[in-house]
């Protein structure tokens, strides 16, 4: 597809988050909607993603957020006319140490408030949910079995084939290298193959939204930190569905993708790019480690193969939404306001001091 040169919207990255809010601002009726993804669309982090879904979130917002996305992912395939494989397994939280109990009292108190089924269960009960695990060493676990799973391709292409429908342009393989402003505002962006004016541009980069906030001139705290997937051969040992279960002690977490097991050692590290993502071999070693303590019938599996991805992690792991600080034009609003309370996502919280401490619940998927 060549590229227009005007939109009243342009849309940096073809992830799901950049599908997704050109689908919705084109059923808001906006018209003339640009992506504009450098690779293929869903080719960026999101094809890294484990498609864990989950309500156990720290806080109001976030629960909020979660429901009234489990409730589009519920009719997805009546929306956008493509199975998801959306499956409720559940989310279940291994705990060893009851300081760590402890720190989820609070937000399970806010998620059974705002209607989450959230329980804490013995480890003989988690033992029943999945047999497999090593329980000896554990006070509690923490479990949602409204959480679940879908395919991250299948959403985001289901995202971009009903947003191309409803007239939004996506252009493939087109990078933004410029973002233009005249004064506080900006006015379009620069690609090798042309420019495109434009009043609004979104930032959808997902790990690269810092650097892409930089060509506006602008600091957007998104620090990617590289993960580690491995899977098994088939493993009928450990039958599925299985809850996606999360080792607090150790990070490891894992679950059934079919007949194989997808296995995570939990890692966080800054490998001090937004975009190169290189296979660690070390990890397979740390992964399998933390897989049989958990796991030990583990040991018989075989790793066949992996990847690793890029987390757009922010410093108080809370989602970034707004109006870019200092910028007009940067981001949108259809209405003018926002549906409910976002100040918990402000985009110029960190440079304001009014970050809020992460909190010590789990770092999941
Ligand atoms: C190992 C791993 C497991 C994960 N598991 C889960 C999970 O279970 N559940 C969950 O919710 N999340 C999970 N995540 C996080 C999830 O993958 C991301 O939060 C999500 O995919 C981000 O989507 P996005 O659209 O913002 O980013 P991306 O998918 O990266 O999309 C951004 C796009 O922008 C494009 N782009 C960047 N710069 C430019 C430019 N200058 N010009 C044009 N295009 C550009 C990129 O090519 C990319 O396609 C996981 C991540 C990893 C790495």
């Amino acid at each position: 597809m060549t590229l227009p040169r005007t939109a009243s919207v342009v849309i940096v990255g073809g992830g799901v988050v950049g599908c997704s809010i050109a689908y919705h601002l084109a059923g808001r009726g906006v018209r003339d909607v640009v992506v504009l993804e450098r690779e293929t669309v869903g080719s960026g982090t999101t094809s890294k993603a484990a498609g864990g879904i989950r309500a156990q979130f720290p806080t109001e917002t976030e629960i909020r957020f979660s429901l009234e996305a489990i409730k589009v992912f519920e009719r997805f395939e009546d929306e956008f006319g493509v199975d998801p494989g959306y499956k409720k397994i559940g989310y279940l939280f291994l705990v060893a140490d009851p300081a760590d109990l402890r720190g989820f009292e609070p937000r399970l108190a806010l998620q059974r408030g705002l209607g989450v089924d959230v329980r804490v269960i013995s480890p003989e009960e988690a033992k029943k949910l999945v047999p497999a695990l090593r329980v000896d060493d554990l006070v509690a676990a923490v479990w949602g079995p409204g959480d679940g799973l879908a395919g991250p391709a299948e959403v985001t292409n289901g995202f971009a084939r009903r947003a191309r429908e409803r007239g939004v342009k996506i252009v493939e393989g087109v990078r933004v290298t410029a973002i233009a402003r005249e004064g506080d505002r900006v006015t379009g962006v620069a690609t090798p193959d042309g420019a495109l004016s434009a009043p609004l541009v979104i930032n959808a980069a997902g790990p690269s939204a810092a650097a892409v906030g930089r060509l506006a001139g602008v600091e957007i705290a998104v620090h990617p930190r590289r993960r580690h997937i491995f899977f098994t051969e088939p493993f009928p040992e450990i039958p599925g569905p299985i809850p996606l279960t999360t080792d607090r002690a150790s990070g490891f977490y894992f679950r059934k993708e079919m007949e194989q097991v997808l296995l995570s050692p939990g890692d966080v590290e800054d490998i001090g790019t937004d975009f190169e993502v290189p296979v660690d071999r070390a990890k397979i070693e740390e992964a399998v480690t933390k897989a049989v303590h958990r796991v030990p019938v583990l040991e018989h599996a075989t790793i066949a193969g992996g990847w690793a991805g890029l987390r757009p992690l922010t410093p108080d792991d809370h989602a970034i939404l707004g109006w870019a600080p200092g910028v007009a034009g940067f981001f949108w609003i259809v209405n003018g306001a926002p549906s409910m309370d976002l100040s918990l996502f402000d985009p110029g919280r960190f440079a304001r001091g009014r970050a809020k401490a992460h909190d010590e619940g789990p770092d999941a998927e």
